[in-house]
């Protein structure tokens, strides 16, 4: 069933990765992306709620919802990572930290702009649709957005490699390899390993 779960998934999610898609019949563990040796592959909403927690919330206009503030506060921490402002689940705060740490080291904190509009906290549902499911913005931190000005929806403009095989080793896809590109948007889809 998880399996079935996930080859749906990849199928909705996953565009196509060029020569870094592996495609072998009835192999699920190949239906993934590679990057930089690591495997990867985008899990769905319903997984991210078993994973991360369901809440309240009410609806707040323009597809925007307000969470129930309890819950927040249960489960979401401020941090600030290199003079960004982070608002994370507390259970994605180790691997975002780690992650922005390993781009500190680098020396490639400039290639990561969580300004305008892009950010880790944005609770709504997806593409503003108040029809649509909650966007996984709504978890503070398990997908974030970087770049939007450089990178955004719908564009072929590719960030980085290395960008890109860093938030994968954290633990975070690359909307990049969506059916409708998405480059400036990463997601969480494991815990490091
Ligand atoms: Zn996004």
């Amino acid at each position: 069933m998880k399996d079935k779960e996930c080859l749906e998934n990849i199928l909705e999610s996953v565009h196509i990765i060029g020569d870094r898609l592996v495609l072998i019949e009835n192999n699920i563990s190949d239906m993934v992306a590679n990057t930089a040796d690591k495997t990867y592959y985008p899990i769905g909403i319903e997984r991210i709620k078993d994973i991360f927690g369901v809440f309240e919330y009410e609806e707040a206009g323009g597809g925007r919802i307000k969470i129930d503030p309890i819950w927040e506060r249960q489960n979401f921490v401020f941090f600030k990572a290199f003079e960004r402002k982070c608002y994370l689940h507390k259970l994605v705060a180790p691997q975002f930290m780690g992650m922005m740490t390993e781009f500190y080291a680098k020396d490639m904190l400039d290639l990561i702009d969580f300004s305008n509009g892009g950010g880790v906290y944005s609770p709504r549902h997806k593409n503003h649709n108040i029809n649509s499911n909650l966007s996984k913005h709504s978890w503070a931190g398990v997908a974030f957005d970087i770049n939007p000005h450089k990178y955004p929806r719908g564009s072929d403009v590719k960030p980085p490699q290395e960008v890109i095989d860093i938030c994968a080793k954290w633990g975070y896809y690359s909307g990049y390899y969506f059916r409708v590109r998405d480059p400036m948007h990463q997601e969480f889809f494991r815990f490091p390993i």
